[in-house]
Formats: C-alpha cells, structure tokens, sequence
C-alpha cells in the first residue's frame, strides 16, 4: 500500500469563505481519477475540534503545480486498493487563509501518518443478552398499551427511548403504576414481595422475567428449602442479585469476591451450597466458587444447566478479540457502566482501550502503527457506530473486517427438563 501512496497539493477553483475548510466527500485527481473518500468524517471531526468550520463537500477537482492556478489549495493523499481504485482524503482551503490552511496541513498530516493496511477485528457479540432482547420484544409487542417498565432493562439507550416515545414509561416501584395499567417486570426479575404485591393491587402483569433467571430462582429456593446455607456468587450492583437473594432470604449470603469467600460465616459448614448468578461471567466467578469449594468441603454445587453463558460469551468473545487487537476501540458512552467494564477486559489483556460515543472521539494517535483494530459494542453504543468505524477504517488503507465470537451451547445434559434458553 505504500508505494501507491501519494501526498500532494494541488490547486483548485473551490469558492471558500475565509475561515472554512472544505473536506471531500469525493473528489477527481488530475491523474488517478475519481477518489473514494470514507474516512471524510474523521478528518472533518479532527477539523471542528481544532476549532476549523469544516464543512463536506465534493471537489471538482484540481491541477497540479504547473497548471492553472486557483484561489483555493487542495491537500490531498491517495493510494490504491486492491482494485485499483483510488481512495483517500483532501481538504481545500482558501490560500490566503493561513491559520487555517496550518490546522489543515497538520491534520491531513496526522491521518497521513496512520495510513497502512490492516484488520478491524470485531467481537461480534450483542451487547444485549437473550433475555433481554426477549423482554425487548415482549413490551415490544403490548404496542398500543405500553406497559410500565419496572427497574432497568439493562437495554441501549436508544433502544430505550424508542420504546418510551411509543409510550413505555420506567418506575421505580409499584406505587407509581396506575391500577389501569400493565406493569412488566424485567428480564432479570423481581423480588417475591413485589410480586405479591403487584398480585395483591390487582395489576396486570407482563413477565419478562428471563427463564435462565427463573431456573436459578427455583435452584435457590429448593436448596434452601432441603436446609443448605446459599453462597450466591454474583455482584451487589447487579440488576438480578436483589430477586435472587429475596427467593431465600435468611439462608442465602451474596458473595462478591474471593476475600468475602474467605470470610463468609455460615450455620453448618455440612450444610453449604453455591450457586452463581446469572449475568456474571463464568471467568469472573470460578475463582471465587473454586476457593468456597476448597473452604467448605461439603458444598453443593448448582447445577450446571442452569449456568447462563451469555455474559461468559461475551466476555471471551471480547477477551479473545482484544488478545489479538493491538488496539481496542469500544463503541459506548464514556459514562456508561457497561462500556468501562469492557473497556477493562481488554486492559486486563494488555491492550490499550478507548471508548468512543461518535467518529469524532477516534484521534489518529489511537491507532497509529496498528496493523490490528479491535472493536465491540458496549450496551450504549449508537446505532450504527460499529458501522461507521469500519467505513471510516476502510479510508485509511486497504481494511479486511473479521469478526471472532465465542459460544457456548448446552448440547447434553442428564436432567431431562431443562428450559429453553432464550
Ligand atoms: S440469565 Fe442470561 S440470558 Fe437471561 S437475562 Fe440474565 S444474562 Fe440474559
């Protein structure tokens, strides 16, 4: 790719106003011709950050030193692809404007400098889980007479607003849903007391309560029931642990990391049993099972059809991306819970992550020298942005797009009745 590159200024009839700068959504090169430019957006972003009023336009075209001259000066690279066609990018700029035409040359230069051949290596895995596509599409179909969303989700905002603007509205609990309306409990599940309690004011109810979910409810409440202590490994800030420490209350104790596993105290150490909770991955949980396992000797062990593997998938999915990625850009909002603890994976594979929420946070020096771009979505990701990130890649050298995703299926089992996985 690089012998074909080819950084040049020509000059050119482009009408500018003083201070704007033009960035080419196409333009024709004296020489190669018509030049296909997907990257654009990054160059106009990296403009109106610097302050520039960037705007996209096609170039007519432009003559090289030697030919008749213009008031306009284009920057233009170009290289071939695969195919022989041109791509690349080039921004006029009124020739008098020489503040401008500084922030243009040092911002052609900088995407110059990134150019190369690689791989977008995707964790091609949906942020959202089974189930909670599953509730998606149950509040999804009471159209006409939204449901009252109560607790979160765990959806794409923008997922979510969709469904607000048809008339979805969140709670936070039972005395904000009228005696009229239908209230749809989330796919990670409520407490049994507000079960009851919806039951007891007569609400209609919409279950979105995920089966895998369900399962582990029931697991809990019979191991309780036959006198065993529930160490339930899981987090506290997770949307499901409240309905699944309240299926038992007094005999299940929520273990989050290995230091409680040392410490936990229980009844009868005879008389213990561990069950993780759905929605953790299994990477996080093992050690943590493994040290309970070693401490109480004992212990009864959940069931392993009952294990949820959609987070586990997605985290190997994404630990496996980042393992081969130079690089990670992890499509989400900065402020999104979910984005960061990805954003973590991929450090804990010694991987540099950013988030970005739009083209406009990818800076050239995130992948500078990078063969190998990672990316994933994280639950607030826009729609699209995954897209976009490979058209403005494919702008920047000759791109191939592979995607890697890590499955888990439950293909045998010695209990006969197990519920289908959503
Ligand atoms: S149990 Fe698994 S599939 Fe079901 S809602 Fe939880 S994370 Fe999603």
């Amino acid at each position: 790719m690089h012998a074909s590159v080819s950084v040049e200024v020509f000059s050119a009839l482009e009408p500018l106003v003083p201070g704007e700068a033009v960035v080419a959504e196409r333009f024709l090169h004296p020489r190669r011709g018509p030049v296909a430019t997907p990257a654009a957006a990054l160059l106009a972003a990296d403009l109106r950050n610097r302050g520039v009023n960037a705007r996209s336009s096609t170039l007519a075209g432009g003559t090289l030193p030697g030919g008749p001259q213009g008031s306009a000066v284009v920057h233009a690279v170009t290289y071939l692809a695969r195919d022989a066609s041109a791509v690349g990018f080039a921004v006029a700029v009124d020739h008098r404007d020489t503040d401008v035409s500084a922030t243009v040359r040092e911002v052609v230069g900088a995407w110059t400098g990134v150019l190369r051949t690689r791989r977008l290596l995707l964790a091609a895995v949906e942020p959202a889980c089974g189930g909670t596509q599953r509730a998606l599409g149950m509040a999804a179909r009471e159209r006409g007479r939204m449901p009252r969303l109560l607790g979160p989700l765990s959806a794409n905002p923008f997922t979510m607003a969709e469904l607000h603007a048809q008339g979805a509205i969140a709670v936070e609990d039972l005395d904000d849903v009228p005696p009229s309306a239908t209230v749809m409990f989330p796919a990670h599940g409520v407490p049994l007391a507000v079960q009851a309690e919806a039951a007891a004011l007569g609400l209609s109810v919409v279950d979105a309560t995920c089966p895998l979910v369900s399962e582990v409810q029931q697991e809990i409440r019979e191991l309780a029931g036959r006198g065993s202590t529930v160490l339930l490994v899981g987090r506290a800030d997770h949307a499901v642990s409240a309905a699944l420490l309240d299926q038992a209350p007094s005999a299940t104790v929520l273990v989050q990391t290995l230091d409680e596993a040392d410490r936990v105290e229980v009844d009868d150490s005879k008389r213990v049993a561990v069950v993780v909770a759905p929605g953790i991955p299994l990477a996080e949980a093992t050690p943590v099972v493994a040290a309970l396992r070693s401490r109480f000797g004992w212990i009864v062990p959940q069931h392993p059809a009952t294990y949820c593997y959609a987070a586990s998938d997605r985290y190997a999915s994404v630990v496996s991306m980042a393992t081969c990625s130079e690089v990670v850009l992890v499509a989400g909002a900065p402020d999104c819970a979910d984005a960061r603890q990805v954003a973590g994976w991929v450090r804990t594979c010694g991987r540099p992550a950013h988030i970005v929420n739009a083209l406009h946070d990818v800076r050239p020096e995130h992948i500078a020298g990078a063969s190998i771009v990672g990316t994933c979505a994280a639950t607030s990701a826009p729609p699209g942005l995954i897209d976009q990130l490979t058209h403005v890649l494919s702008g920047l050298g000759p791109l191939a797009t592979v995607g890697r995703t890590a499955r888990t299926d439950l293909v045998g089992t010695a209990v006969t009745t197990v519920a289908p996985r959503p």
